[in-house]
């Protein structure tokens, strides 16, 4: 078909008004269907560069047909117009010619524009690796915006471009801005949760930029194709996209005729945006959005990187600040009272506003708690909740499991709860405030939306929030400090356990320890009773018989005892027994040695390797320690109390007939001649 019939039927497709879509476009469109080369809609014919009508081929136009000059371009098309070459026409118009593929089917958009308008890939590339140095030098999160916006603007000439932060309640403000004046500032600036649409956060999730060069453009009507009414291209994907009237109006209230908003994407969340103002129209250039758009991109992954460090430090301190707590929990001293004041420590291992420590009757709160009263309510009310197979308990709507905590909600609505130890019964609650008593940001270092309020395990998702209020609970507990926390637990019951365990087998061995006791010695003295006297002197007996050494053997009866019975009574006679038996004791003084008591009044020295001599001289150094304590005894000659002692010996050569009962007899013997011969003495018989 020649070409004046072509502009003829495009014409008269006009006066019927079948324009079906308004694009911003810096050129003419052609929307082209590749499968035969048709151009089946096309810009305005007023436009000075039209060239492609509705009906014809591109081949026929360009002597190329659009499917090949894609080609030549040796890559895919990608969502923004991708440059295909300078291309003559058959009426000798020299055109740059633009492609971007239409959503689906096989149709692309063909912008047609004037030569000149492009810069060589060469120079872009050079930028953006220059971009690239600059933000990978940036030393912190605000060096490394403020490098993103003085680049962005240095590369595309926008009068103003701000990075906006998008925070998890919806809420935006502008971490970074480079501007040369021309459209007031916008640094520090603050919009309420609910400002940015869901359609366009959408959007930007998408990770699709909107451009407007100009808000005061009259968009360009695309003209189908008469006999195709079937098919209105869908040009949603397409760069210049309609953009809605309430976005233009309030551009255009803002001063800014040229704008480009471009989403940052940080591991895959919408993390905030760059936004391009300029005061003026924006000249025909893609560069400008091809070169913005790798730079969100390149901030996006820097952010990224950054995010992911970041991550691992808060990681590291929480698990340093865990094993911390448990070292100093499995201390042998660690005490109740210590784990009271450890609040802060637990407090920076699990980040919270508030915390309680709950051990048996002792409450230690720190930061915001509920009162002591409902804490211990909680504890309460939590108990069964807290098994020992499941020590923890974590919601972020305290109330929805204890409505008495709606009481309490603005101070406690998040709970993180664990038993450390049933028995002393310790509990640890941390608490976080509800999310819409958080200050809002008037008055917050805007240093602190960088990165901080992205969780550990980044879950904080802007695509579920509702446009205005922010949401219920308090913030999220984030699942590796529930991870940590539950990890914590185990470790800190397990140590609570074996000290329970520990300190049971203490009380055991000690009341083992007292029970064997109270078998072996005589309750009164506290030496050895008489069943222990018989064991050791047969034991001894038979040692010494083995090893050819002495034994020796004091019998100790005291005189007139039932006379000082009779005058001074019984509980004063039982005194008087103990402390002569103080006074045996003191005379066994090595190892091997025992004192016992084996009768009413009567007491027995074993010594071991002792000789008769020796055995003598304890005897009669005993003699007079009884007397030297003094104790009056009126009813005897001598005024005090006294004992008598018989010792008796084998000496190391003894004879093997000789047995342990004689040993025992002959000291007896000694004995009742020291009492028959007027007591207070000692006699000595050896065997
Ligand atoms: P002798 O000098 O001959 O040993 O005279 P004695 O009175 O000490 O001897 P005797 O065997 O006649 O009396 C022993 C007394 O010891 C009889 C008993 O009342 C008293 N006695 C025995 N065991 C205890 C005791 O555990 N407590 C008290 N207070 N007295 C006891
Ligand atoms: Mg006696
Ligand atoms: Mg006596």
């Amino acid at each position: 078909m020649p070409p004046e019939r072509h502009r003829n039927t495009w014409v008269a497709a006009l006066e019927q008004e079948r324009s079906t879509c308004k694009l911003q476009a810096f050129g003419v469109l052609a929307v082209v269907d590749l499968a035969d080369d048709l151009v089946v809609a096309a810009s305005s014919a007023r436009h000075p560069i039209a060239t492609l009508y509705p009906g014809q081929k591109v081949q026929d136009v360009f002597g190329r047909s659009a499917e090949q000059m894609i080609a030549g371009i040796g890559r895919p098309l990608g969502p923004s117009p991708a440059c295909i070459g300078r291309f003559t026409s058959n009426d000798g118009v020299d055109l740059l010619l633009l492609a971007q593929p239409v959503r689906e089917g096989s149709q692309v958009i063909l912008e047609a524009l004037p030569v000149g308008t492009m810069e060589t890939p060469e120079t872009a590339l050079s930028d953006l690796r220059w971009v690239d140095e600059q933000l990978g030098a940036a030393t912190d999160e605000r060096a490394l915006l403020q490098a993103v916006v003085t680049e962005t603007r240095r590369l595309t000439s926008f009068d103003r471009v701000v990075v906006h932060r998008l925070l998890p309640d919806g809420s935006d403000v502008v971490l970074a801005e480079a501007s040369n004046g021309a459209l007031p500032s916008l640094q520090g600036h603050q919009r309420p949760a609910g400002s940015l649409s869901s359609a366009l956060r959408a959007e930007l999730q998408q990770c699709e930029s909107r451009f407007v060069p100009d808000v005061e453009y009259e968009p360009q009507r695309l003209i189908t194709l008469p006999n195709r009414p079937d098919s209105p291209p869908d040009l949603s994907r397409c760069l210049l996209h309609a953009v809605p009237q309430a976005c233009l109006d309030f551009l255009h209230q803002a001063g800014v005729r040229g704008s480009l908003s471009l989403p940052i994407l940080v591991g895959g969340k919408l993390w905030g945006l760059i936004n391009c103002h300029h005061a003026r129209p924006l000249g025909a250039s893609y560069a400008l959005v091809e070169k913005s758009r790798h730079l969100a991109s390149m901030l996006g992954k820097e952010l990224g990187a950054r995010l992911e460090q970041q991550v691992e430090a808060t990681k590291h301190r929480v698990e340093a600040a865990r094993d911390a707590l448990l070292e100093k929990i499995a201390r042998p001293d660690f005490t109740e009272r210590e784990l009271l004041l450890s609040g802060s420590e637990l407090l920076e291992f699990v980040p919270a506003d508030g915390i309680a420590i709950i051990c048996e009757h002792k409450i230690a709160c720190l930061g915001l708690t509920p009162e002591r009263a409902d804490v211990r309510r909680l504890a309460h009310c939590l108990g069964p909740l807290l098994t020992p197979r499941n020590g923890l308990f974590v919601t972020d709507e305290l109330a929805t499991y204890f409505p008495r905590a709606a009481s309490f909600s603005e101070k406690a609505r998040g709970l993180l709860a664990i038993r450390v130890s049933p028995a002393p019964a310790t509990t640890i609650l941390w608490f976080r405030r509800s999310t819409s008593s958080i200050p809002q940001l008037n008055g917050l270092d805007p240093r602190a939306c960088y990165l901080t309020d992205l969780a550990i395990s980044p879950t904080s998702d802007l695509d579920g929030l509702s446009e205005s209020a922010p949401p219920a609970g308090s913030q999220a507990w984030d699942p590796y400090l529930v991870q940590q926390a539950n990890l914590f637990q185990e470790r800190a019951s397990f140590v609570f356990q074996q000290r329970h365990i520990q300190a049971l087998n203490r009380q055991l061995r000690e009341a083992n320890r007292q029970l064997a006791e109270l078998a072996e010695t005589d309750p009164l003295t506290g030496l050895a009773n008489r069943r222990i006297f018989d064991a050791r002197l047969a034991e001894e007996w038979n040692r010494a018989q083995r090893d050819c050494r002495p034994l020796s053997l004091i019998l100790i009866d005291v005189d007139f005892f039932k006379r000082y019975n009779d005058h001074y009574g019984h509980p004063a006679g039982d005194s008087c027994l103990m402390e002569v038996a103080g006074a045996v004791k003191a005379s066994a003084r090595r190892a091997g040695d025992l004192a016992a008591r084996i009768g009413g009044e009567e007491f027995a020295l074993l010594l071991p390797r002792t000789t008769v001599k020796s055995a003598e001289m304890i005897a009669e150094r005993l003699r007079r320690s009884v007397l030297e304590l003094g104790i009056e005894h009126a009813d005897t000659p001598g005024g005090r109390v006294s004992i008598s002692l018989g010792v008796a010996s084998t000496s190391p050569h003894c004879s093997t007939v000789v047995t342990r009962g004689h040993l025992v007899k002959t000291a007896d013997v000694a004995l009742y001649a020291a009492k028959s011969q007027g007591r207070n003495q000692v006699h000595v018989h050896a065997l």
